[in-house]
């Protein structure tokens, strides 16, 4: 039996990459949306991946969801909690609104995603929960004190769980990346990317999403096994942790 992945905003970006390089590699994915339909369905259609719309801040929705993804595909053996999203905005000019709604999709889903499968995983042993991070948790960034803060958060996270489940054949890791080539990143002018950020990045260009989902499947693997509560950093040489 192909084992079932479930994977955090899997429809776009990045974590429509991991979708599809863990669809590739046999396993039966599972993704999941906030509230563009339209390129859920875009994926859906391209990819043959089934699709669940629910809000990974919401402890209730996920619960349900992952309840259904269960019934509909089986028993959730690798969690990718990819979804995420960013509020910049100077900490002095910050609304709480602006912090927590970050706070919120990027931390809380640690909690909301991942408590509803692990104990599944431990009456298996078996588990793969991989994490999506950012150079920006490691290193800081002007702008972005929520969103350094929820993903400087996940990695204790995934320590303190990985020393938990570590005896029952559960691993839990973050791959944090860089600057990757997505629709967003894209939209920076080119004047900008080639001044200012190319510049900061020793490889000298920008990620690929398919380099991110490389990582993920290498993580999800047998192989994988004796890695546990380690960040994986995909950022070019940027910043070395
Ligand atoms: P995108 O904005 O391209 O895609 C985000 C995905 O997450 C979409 O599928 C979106 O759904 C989903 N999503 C957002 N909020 C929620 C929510 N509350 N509930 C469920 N799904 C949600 O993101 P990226 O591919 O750029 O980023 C993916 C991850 O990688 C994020 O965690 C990000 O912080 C991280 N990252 C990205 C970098 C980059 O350079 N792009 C660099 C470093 C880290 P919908 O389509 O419905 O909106």
């Amino acid at each position: 039996m192909a084992r079932v992945a479930l994977v955090t905003g899997g429809t776009r970006g990045i974590g429509e990459a991991i979708s599809k390089a863990l669809k590739e590699a046999g396993y039966t994915v599972a993704a999941n949306y906030a509230g563009n339909d339209e390129a859920a369905a875009k994926f859906k259609s391209e990819t043959g991946i089934p699709v669940y719309k629910f809000d990974v801040s919401d402890a209730a929705a996920c619960e349900s969801a992952i309840k259904q993804v269960e019934a509909d595909l089986g028993p959730v053996d690798v969690v990718v909690n990819n979804a995420g999203i960013t509020r910049d905005k100077m900490f002095h000019r910050m609304t709480f609104d602006q912090w927590s709604q970050v706070i919120r999709t990027n931390l809380d889903s640690m909690f909301t995603v991942t408590r509803p499968v692990i104990e599944g995983m431990q009456a298996r042993g078996f588990g793969r929960i991989i994490i999506i991070s950012s150079v920006n948790g490691q290193k800081g960034q002007v702008g972005q004190s929520n969103y350094s803060a929820a993903k400087a958060g996940v990695i204790g996270f995934a320590k303190a769980l990985a020393q938990e489940n570590a005896a029952k054949g559960v691993t839990v890791n973050v791959i944090s990346p860089g600057y990757i080539a997505t629709e967003m990143v894209r939209a920076v002018p080119a004047e900008v990317l080639n001044s200012k950020i190319i510049p900061q990045i020793p490889v000298g260009r920008l990620g690929e999403a398919e380099e991110i989902a490389r990582g993920v499947v290498f993580l999800a693997s047998d192989e994988a096994g004796f890695i546990t509560g380690s960040t994986l950093s995909i950022n070019g040489g940027q910043y070395m942790a």
